[in-house]
């Protein structure tokens, strides 16, 4: 047995899951153009992982390579305990996919979409008939239920995909870029049932483009860049990883924001907005120290703001210029 199935890891201070998803050194290339360049994964079974890049980062591919739809150029990886090269017919089985190359046929209705997915399961009639009502309850699809997809809302179309993706009752669930391309509403409902799915003890893994849908659902986050894994970690994780605090002052008077520039020798300036920004890790002292030289100068700003990085920092930190691992900068400097 490949010694990654074997890796484990510790969440909350729990027992040890076993990894649901490992992959070490996974690469591919089309022609002479690198997509992944050496990718590793370790993704605890019951959590959600979300590989978070740009357009063209290579999402796609990792999930394509990882559900076995295409083969690696190199490396290795287990899904479920089973070898995506040696054992595909494991993975698959123990996997649902749903996003961009959706399974879901516009011509037929949802219900049949659905009994469709229950016949490749060879379920009998009955239980797939069950299986289908109780799936289609569940993702609001009843009333639909006998129109054609073709029909559907896009948020109906991808909770169509993943009921009939449930169908399988598989292990993992591969989510490709889930809410792209949705309306706030659609993208809150797809949240929760990937929050419900995880309650039910499916891993998830997740591709998004958005900081705040990784922010909102991931146990780790992962960010892909260049073919590379560029930082891997928490949400919190990430945000620690890159200065960007500040505080910011605005001002109404020209003359208070100048004499307020004098006396915050090292704040970023604009002068047109009255605004100025000063380096900060947002601590009580800090804010103390910024206030006591505005007493020092006599002058109140109109209004004074606290930020400390999110991870919309922590992305263009990491994926502003290419192939730069680690920012140097605040993102008052990179932007
Ligand atoms: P993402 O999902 O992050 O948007 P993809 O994995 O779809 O990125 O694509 C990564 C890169 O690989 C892109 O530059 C894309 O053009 C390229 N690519 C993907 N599939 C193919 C293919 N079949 N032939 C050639 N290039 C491809």
């Amino acid at each position: 047995m490949p010694s990654s199935v074997m890796s484990t890891s510790r969440r909350g201070g729990g027992h040890p899951s076993p990894a649901a998803v490992s992959a070490v050194g996974l690469r591919k290339s089309y022609g002479d153009k690198t997509v992944l360049d050496g990718i590793d994964l370790s993704i605890p079974a019951g959590s959600v992982f979300a590989l978070l890049g740009p357009n063209g980062a290579g999402k796609t591919t990792v999930v394509k390579i990882l559900s076995t739809l295409i083969t690696a150029g190199g490396g290795q990886a287990q899904v479920a305990g089973h070898d995506i090269a040696a054992s595909p017919g494991g993975v698959r089985a123990a996997i649902g996919v749903t996003g961009q190359f959706s399974a879901v046929d516009g011509l037929i209705t949802g219900e049949e979409n659905m009994f469709l997915m229950a016949d490749l399961h060879h379920l009998p009639k009955v239980e797939g008939r069950r299986v289908a009502a109780e799936l289609l309850e569940r993702f609001d699809l009843v009333e639909a239920a006998k129109r054609p997809a073709s029909t559907y809302s896009g948020g109906m179309k991808r909770r169509l995909d993943i009921a009939m993706t449930l169908v399988g009752d598989p292990r993992i669930i591969f989510l490709d870029e889930p809410t792209t391309g949705l309306d706030p509403r659609s993208r809150h409902n797809m949240w929760q049932i990937i929050r419900e799915l995880v309650a039910g003890g499916v891993t998830v893994f997740l591709t998004t483009q958005y900081l705040e849908e990784a922010d909102e659902l991931a146990d780790r986050i992962a960010v892909l860049n260049g073919g590379r894994i560029v930082a891997e970690g928490t949400a919190e994780e990430l945000k620690r990883m890159i200065p960007g605090g500040h505080v910011r002052l605005r001002f109404c008077d020209p003359h208070a924001y100048r004499s307020a520039g004098a006396v915050l020798g090292e704040a970023g300036r604009d002068d047109e907005a009255l605004v100025l920004q000063i380096p900060s890790d947002g601590s009580q002292r800090a804010l103390r120290s910024v206030l006591d030289r505005l007493d020092s100068a006599g002058v109140e700003a109109d209004e004074l703001t606290v930020h400390m990085p999110d991870l919309d920092d922590v992305f263009f930190a990491l994926t502003g210029t290419p192939d730069q691992s680690l920012p140097s900068q605040s993102k008052e400097n990179v932007r």
